[in-house]
């Protein structure tokens, strides 16, 4: 998979502006977010590997493709993570999920980890961490971290919008991880937040701007 993906899709550029507006109320601001998660999951999932069965359909005898192995492990780096983790949940209803907690410390940008339940096996599984906003990459590289200290192989960021520093410091550290995404904004600002962007994801998820 390219390292980075930059999912070009009228539906996703729609949607995201409609999320980047700062009148778009939270309700709605969420199920835009499920929705541009199935579009991006789209991509994030394209290369899952499949085997050929055959079966009977109701005219006749075929031979067609099945997933093989075993789901992806999918890890939302809460809070705002979850939003993405719900419409992924709809491509993939059984994929173990684990959780990251994980704050940014307001002075430092330094990643603070709070939370962590992770499922047993990772090794051998596409992991995916989802987290709307990759905007320094210091909570996508705690993460990864985490992550490859249980185990973890593969590893894929989901995001919706990333900034280029935090590409540059996720891939300086880890380059062998893919990323998807709606869009690459401009930069970061003095607090680190991404310009354009849409603001802080969790606080217009939840209404607690
Ligand atoms: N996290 C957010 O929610 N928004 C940003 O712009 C940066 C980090």
């Amino acid at each position: 998979m390219r390292k980075l993906t930059i999912v070009d899709h009228p539906l996703v550029a729609h949607k995201l502006s409609l999320m980047r507006d700062k009148t778009t109320p939270s309700a709605q601001f969420r199920g835009l977010l499920r929705e541009i998660a199935l579009l991006l999951g789209y991509e994030v999932l394209r290369d899952l590997p499949t085997e050929a069965r055959r079966i009977e359909t109701p005219i006749g005898s075929a031979v067609v493709p099945f997933l093989r192995g075993s789901e992806p492990v999918l890890v939302p780096i809460l809070r705002a993570g979850n939003g993405l983790l719900d419409g992924l949940l709809e491509l993939l209803p059984s994929a173990p999920v684990g959780h990251l907690g994980i704050y940014r410390d307001e002075t430092s940008l330094a990643a603070v980890e709070y939370y962590c339940r992770l499922p047993r096996e990772l090794g051998g599984r596409l992991v995916i961490i989802v987290d709307p906003m990759l905007a320094t990459g210091n909570s996508a590289r705690a993460a990864i971290g985490r992550l490859r200290e249980h185990g973890a192989g593969e590893v894929r960021l989901l995001c919706l919008l990333a900034a280029p520093e935090g590409i540059e410091a996720l891939h300086g550290a880890y380059p062998e991880v893919a990323i998807v995404t709606a869009a690459v904004d401009q930069h970061l600002n003095e607090h680190g937040y991404i310009v354009p962007g849409l603001g802080d994801a969790g606080d217009r998820m939840y209404g607690t701007a």
